[in-house]
């Protein structure tokens, strides 16, 4: 191949598709690509696709058109869940080049010899393994401050609405040891803050080593300051996992359990593995023994049995429980699953309704939670700038902060700021060193004004 080329990526989808696309655009480095921006033009595209629903498949399609639109000679490939479940489809898109699915998207640089247009696109979709796996490459090529670390892939529960079983296959772990160079490389090039991914890591099992041990001998990495738990199954977790946010600092006090529907009704025919009191006081076991935790799910609406009772009762426990916020998806149809089957759909403008209302009290919720913490301190890891002085980054709990004395910091650095108001879906404070009470008084004027205006 020649030299002196360059290459864009795109991640839809979830956490651990941003973590292998880190890990693929490695590989292009490693080969002398350069690497640009998806704005900029680039010799090869690689889109690192997501199906988990309709509209996930329609904004691939969209992203392919306007690459192309802007270089039309950029070789296209296309590769993860929605080449995995819908290759036939992709290949009618005119200007896709390479088609991968799950099992080989890591090794896609492998798969172009030049990246010259192709008439044809080339397929290559695989049998998914079940075996344990090792990731060579470590995965620094990423656009935030804090790494996401792969230990598992694939889930075996076959949930009713998922497609992901069949975009991602079953379960299998990565091993131990891997997972440790990783994280150890991650450190050492200085991630002070690693994200544990998956599809289902509450199923981590390699020789006898579960979940909990992966999290505990992360923990052990001495360069490393913070270790936070991505979206995982709630049936998978033991109260552990809060005894060990109690003790240890570094293990970030919130969790990302998706809950999907509060009604057991629903729950029972989504096949979830759990019901709603079981959830609710699992959670309620994490508020007690973990005060400041972010406890965060996602909530799906319109599913085709949900009644207006079965709504009510996902808006109850959003409300009463300690969940703070909620990703909420609208229910849609994907193609082999179970529930593509059931008789009966809600109402697209009863599912846009619940959606707004589920959404409002979610807003609500986090507001509050967010307000717990004016006049207290909270650890926050600089992540970009939002004018001269101000940096926007997250708190151990995941509460976005906007700090606004920022003209002595640098990206990617830990630091401990006063939180002085709420505002704009943010907490605002100042680095503690720098206190100075008329600037915190300042900041809140300039929130109340931004509120009274957005009334
Ligand atoms: S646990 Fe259920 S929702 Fe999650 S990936 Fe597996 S089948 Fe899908």
């Amino acid at each position: 191949m020649k030299t002196g080329l360059r290459a864009s990526f795109y991640t839809f989808g979830c956490r651990l598709n941003q973590a292998e696309t880190a890990l693929i655009s490695t590989t292009f480095r490693a080969a002398d690509f350069e690497i640009t921006d998806i704005n900029k033009h680039a010799d090869i595209c690689v889109i690192n696709s997501c199906t988990v629903t309709e509209q996930a498949d329609a904004r691939c399609r969209r992203l392919v058109r306007q690459v192309l639109r802007r270089n039309a000679d950029t070789f296209i490939a296309v590769v993860g869940c929605y080449s995995q479940t819908a290759a036939e489809s992709l290949k009618k898109i005119p200007g896709i080049d390479l088609i991968i699915g799950s099992q080989d998207k890591m090794k896609v640089l492998q798969y172009i010899d030049e990246p010259a247009k192709r008439p044809e696109p080339v397929v290559v979709l695989n049998k998914m393994s079940r075996k344990p796996f090792t990731i060579e490459a470590t995965g620094t090529e990423l656009p935030t401050t804090r790494a996401n670390l792969k230990i598992q892939d694939g889930c075996n529960f076959m949930c009713s609405f998922c497609v992901v079983p069949f975009a991602r296959g079953r379960a299998r772990s990565r091993r131990f040891e891997d997972i440790q160079r990783e994280a150890q490389r991650l450190s050492a090039a200085g991630y002070k803050e690693i994200v544990i991914t998956g599809v289902n890591i509450g199923t981590y099992n390699f020789e006898n080593k579960f979940f909990i041990d992966v999290v505990k001998m992360l923990l052990q990495i001495p360069a490393l300051e913070r270790l936070r738990i991505s979206s995982i199954e709630p049936a998978t977790l033991t109260s552990e996992v809060f005894e060990l946010m109690a003790e240890n600092d570094k293990l970030c006090p919130h969790l990302h359990l998706p809950l999907q529907s509060g009604s057991d009704a629903v729950l029972l025919a989504m096949k979830r593995h759990y019901n709603s009191s079981e959830f609710r006081s699992f959670i309620e076991d994490g508020a007690a023994k973990v005060p400041q935790i972010m406890l965060a799910t996602d909530l799906i609406v319109g599913f085709p049995t949900e009644t207006e009772d079965d709504f009510t009762q996902s808006c109850v426990i959003m409300q009463d429980s300690p969940l703070v916020y909620a990703h909420i998806f609208n229910y849609s149809d994907r193609k082999g699953t179970a529930t593509a089957h059931i008789k009966g759909r809600v109402e697209t403008k009863i599912k846009k309704e619940r959606s707004r209302i589920l959404h409002d009290i979610s807003e609500q919720k986090k507001d509050a939670f967010y307000r717990r913490f004016v006049g207290k301190t909270l650890r926050v890891l600089t992540e970009e700038m939002d004018g001269a002085a101000t940096w926007l980054g997250y708190s151990d709990n995941y509460v976005k902060v906007r700090i606004e004395n920022g003209q002595k910091l640098q990206r990617n650095e830990l630091v401990q700021v006063e939180i002085n108001d709420v505002c704009d879906g943010f907490a605002v404070g100042i680095v503690k060193n720098d206190a100075n009470k008329a600037f915190a008084e300042a900041t809140k004027t300039t929130c109340e004004n931004t509120a009274e205006m957005s009334q």
